[in-house]
């Protein structure tokens, strides 16, 4: 087996269990290896450490699959990974109570580079690195067996691909395309899922439990959903009773799907809800000026900061509109605002959702910190898993 020779010192993150080895921590590669094989990681005095997928484009030069240094990397490691996703979700009753839910979740999962999301009876796979990309056929083989899904559909086209040097695969990975659009329910409302054309895998399941939150807190309320895509906390807001809810998004298609996701549930009450095609930048600020007010705002944007690269504009941008959202907001009122940014802590997020309270003249306390579900869990040794945080904040 080839062998990925540490710098001195190196070493270190890997017995903190960090499963990224960064180019500049590496000798050199000793044998030869093409993208995705299994090399062994050795200490720069030869002492073995792990076994990782070479990835000879990226920055992360190797993702660890195991730090057993004598673990075999074969078609059974990956079943029993997947076994082990799969039956964390199954202990939490996740996959009884929930047509959506995040089967495997990478690193945090103990498996780089890999994605799978459950919609129903279909799973949408996303494969990101050269090592996942190698072991396709285990990983769906694995997942096809240890669920029973009748089909796969893998999106492996995200941009990070790119930094690979890997191309964008798409397609029916196992079982054919349904015959009817994909739908799942959702605490109660049902919701389509385009995983060939949608965002991501076709839904942003990671928000599930803050939708209900929205449900709990939405009765008689006016709320306003930034960033809604297809309407996920529009839809539990009118669930929960709220009095209107308006839901802003710059995509056209997103709100198409907002909308066909309405009229798949008859039970709410369709003229309670106005969507509108707008930059929300841009439209928060019209609202300041006609002095609108809502009782209730989801912050929920794209990611703005990448990597920590971005930080300082993205820090410019979350203020932007949490400031805005302050301003809009009602005595009483409550914002629930998130940052999925890999580049934006918890601290720093908070921070600048303070400074804007402070900007928009409100007092302000934070009743819950909010994060994405037990099916994104995130391994203690890898931070990095916890993208997604959020502050539900009721101003004075
Ligand atoms: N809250 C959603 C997920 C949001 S994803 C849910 O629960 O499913 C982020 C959304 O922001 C995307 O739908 C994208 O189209 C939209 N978006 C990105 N930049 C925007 C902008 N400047 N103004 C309005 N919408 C924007």
């Amino acid at each position: 087996m080839p062998e990925l020779l540490l710098k001195p010192g190196k070493e270190r993150s890997l017995f903190r269990r960090h499963p990224w080895i960064f180019e500049g921590s590496i000798e050199r590669l000793v044998g030869r290896a093409r993208p995705g094989d299994t090399v062994d990681v050795l200490a720069a005095d030869g002492r073995p450490l792990a076994r990782a997928a070479w990835s000879p484009r990226s920055q992360i030069r190797a993702r660890v699959w195991s730090f057993d240094a004598q673990a075999i990397i074969d078609d059974a490691f990956f079943r029993r990974r997947v076994d082990a996703a799969v039956a964390r979700r199954r202990a939490m009753g996740l996959l009884a109570a929930q047509d959506g839910v995040r089967l495997i979740h990478g690193e945090s999962d103990g498996l780089p580079g890999v994605i799978a999301d459950r919609y129903g009876d279909t799973i949408c796979l996303q494969l990101t690195a050269a090592g996942p990309d190698k072991w396709r056929k285990a990983i769906v083989g694995a997942l096809a067996r240890l669920t029973g899904a009748a089909r796969i559909y893998e999106r492996s086209d995200s941009d990070v691909r790119g930094l690979e040097g890997l191309a964008p695969v798409t397609g029916w990975a196992h079982g054919e395309a349904p015959g009817a659009p994909l739908s799942i329910d959702e605490n109660g409302v049902r919701l389509g899922v385009d995983v060939i054309d949608g965002h991501k895998t076709g839904f942003y399941l990671d928000q599930r439990d803050n939708r209900l939150l929205t449900r709990e807190l939405a009765a008689g309320r006016s709320v306003l959903n930034c960033f809604c895509y297809t309407g996920g906390f529009s839809l539990q807001a009118l669930a929960g009773g709220a009095g209107r809810v308006l839901s802003i998004d710059s995509s056209g298609p997103a709100l198409a799907g907002a909308r066909a996701n309405l009229a798949m549930n008859p039970g709410l009450d369709a003229a309670r809800a106005e969507w509108l095609e707008a930059d929300v930048f841009e439209a928060l600020r019209v609202f300041r000026k006609e002095e609108r007010r809502f009782d209730l705002i989801v912050l929920d944007p794209p990611k703005f900061a990448p990597s920590a690269a971005h930080a300082e504009r993205a820090a410019r941008a979350y203020k932007d509109i949490n400031l805005l959202g302050f301003r809009l907001l009602n005595p009483g009122g409550y914002l629930m605002t998130y940052s999925c940014s890999g580049g934006i802590g918890l601290e720093l997020f908070q921070k600048i959702v303070a400074g804007a309270a402070v900007d928009a003249g409100r007092d302000a306390r934070i009743l819950r910190r909010l994060a994405a579900g037990p099916d994104h869990p995130v391994a203690l040794h890898f931070p990095e898993g916890e993208y997604l945080k959020g502050l539900l904040v009721q101003v004075d």
